[in-house]
């Protein structure tokens, strides 16, 4: 391969990845940290290898693994809310997946090591302050049990490096440095966006079909529906993800598309910050002018983002698949099969359920523990305190006749079927703002036993956890967290 051929910068069409050869640094090349977890427990490396010539030379970009062929990937984006077009790595080099002794597999990248057909305007390299930004705070993230990418190595180079000072127009002089850092994938939102925009279809299928084959194992891949299936996993675990961000006052600082990992990881990291004094309008990012990515806009972000990652599958979807709304709704009241009235029945609930004010989470999760004949009596235990309050509605009765009555058409359910299938889609634990709050006030009191609890429990939002019922946490907004919405909805 010569690498300057492959290199050269372009619009690339019909693919998914360019071959594209890391660019060594003409001057010495200096080993400034390493993770000794990545390498020993990851990658099944022993630290001492870090000391090695041969170690420099691969994760600076000199020198390739023996059949390896490095790939820069071609993504595209919504950039600050805009379409920009094809993206994809600038700097980064995939240089291999890595099946450890675990049997987990990890995908390799260099950044900062030189041009690739993405590289734009840029000049391939990063320098040394961001890398060490990324560095420390991708291992940061992932200790505070955020999901993130991680980094094994940092070096730096004596290469001169230019970058434009945005707050006084001057340029500097800074060292061009690389970071070795691995996720179990690479690939984005913007990942599909540019197959969707270009009209690559089959491509964005067989992309698309990978992802699920080898990340999400709880989608069957041979499933029509697994697209559905997929986005709603995105989504859950994207929220997820945004929320944990918030539990620690973190700010990414660029919530574009393409920085949106397709495994709601963490990815990425540039103007990122730590909120210090407590700011919902918190912007960590100096150029970002219209304070679009502040701290407390990120679920907003994320709402916008996942939207996009749909309109960039909705091509694959059938016209049945696409009214998902109805398709995960349906899935929340355990309807099998299709009638015509399914989109009133939800619509109806929800109408209760607006004007009652009734818990969002709880109503469906109660309606996934109640049985058919307590509903049908219409003789509601106080813990269904949620379907308490609706029940108050005088038109409740007639919701709960038409309901039971399109329970009946399901085929070969049962009702303790019906209900095990609505516990596993209807969460009985999500992060609600009092929540989070309570838990970062025990945290500035350096109490962090309920950040951890959550965290433990948010893991298996599914299942009835005692601690967590202990906490209240499936319980009524307790009266001190009801005005919240203001402070925290940063
Ligand atoms: P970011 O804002 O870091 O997520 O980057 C947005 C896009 O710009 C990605 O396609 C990057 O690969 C690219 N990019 C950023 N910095 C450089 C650089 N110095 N050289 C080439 N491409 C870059
Ligand atoms: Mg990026
Ligand atoms: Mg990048």
């Amino acid at each position: 391969i010569d690498p300057v051929k492959e290199n050269y910068v372009r619009k690339v069409k019909n693919c998914i990845f360019s071959i594209a050869l890391p660019t060594p640094f003409k001057s010495r090349v200096h080993l400034v940290a390493v993770s000794k977890e990545v390498l020993e427990d990851i990658l099944d490396l022993d630290l001492s290898v870090s000391e090695t010539e041969d170690f420099i030379q691969l994760v600076s970009g000199e020198k390739i693994v023996f059949g390896s062929i490095p790939l820069a990937h071609r993504y595209g984006g919504h950039q600050f809310g805009i379409w920009a077009d094809q993206l994809g790595d600038g700097r980064a080099h995939l240089i291999g997946i890595y099946m450890n002794r675990q049997g987990e597999k990890w995908e390799l990248q260099l950044k900062g090591s030189g041009k690739t057909p993405y590289s734009r305007n840029g000049d391939g390299r990063a320098v040394l302050r961001s890398s060490v930004r990324e560095f420390l705070c991708s291992e940061a993230m992932h200790y505070l049990g955020i999901p993130t990418s991680r980094a094994a190595s940092l070096v730096v180079s004596d290469d001169e490096v230019w970058r434009d000072q945005f707050y006084n127009g001057s340029i500097v002089k800074e060292r061009g440095a690389v970071v070795l850092r691995i996720a179990k994938s690479w690939f984005r939102i913007g990942s599909l966006e540019i197959l969707a925009h270009y009209g690559e279809l089959d491509l964005l299928r067989t992309l698309l079909d990978f992802i699920i084959r080898e990340h999400f194992p709880s989608v069957d891949v041979k499933e029509p529906n697994r697209y559905v299936g997929f986005f709603s996993i995105v989504v859950s675990k994207t929220a997820q993800l945004i929320a944990l961000w918030m539990s620690v006052g973190f700010a990414h600082g660029v919530c574009n598309t393409d920085n949106f990992s397709l495994l709601s990881i963490t990815i990425d990291y540039g103007p990122f910050g730590f909120m210090e004094a407590y700011n919902p309008g918190f912007v960590p990012n100096t150029s970002d002018d219209e304070r679009r990515y502040k701290i407390g806009n990120q679920a907003n972000i994320g709402m916008f983002n996942l939207n996009k990652l749909l309109q960039a599958i909705n091509p694959l979807l059938d016209p049945g698949q696409k009214q998902l709304f109805r398709e995960l709704f349906k899935a929340k009241l355990g309807l099998l099969g299709e009638t015509k009235g399914d989109d009133d029945l939800i619509a109806f609930l929800l109408q209760l359920m607006e004007e009652k004010e009734a818990d969002f989470t709880m109503t469906f999760r109660q309606l996934s523990e109640i049985t058919q004949s307590q509903l049908q009596e219409l003789s509601i235990p106080q813990q269904f305190w949620a379907l308490k309050m609706i029940s108050k509605h005088k038109l409740f009765p007639v919701w709960v006749s038409q309901y039971l009555l399109r329970l009946k058409s399901n085929v070969n359910d049962s009702d303790s079927k019906r209900r095990e299938r609505m516990t596993t889609v209807n969460p009985r634990y999500v992060l609600k703002n009092w929540m989070a709050e309570s838990a970062v006030q025990k945290a500035e009191r350096n109490d962090f036993s309920e950040v951890r609890l959550l965290q433990r429990v948010l893991q298996h939002p599914f299942q009835k956890h005692p601690a967590a019922e202990r906490a209240g946490y499936s319980s009524p907004t307790p009266s001190w967290a009801r005005d919240l919405r203001v402070s925290c909805s940063s």
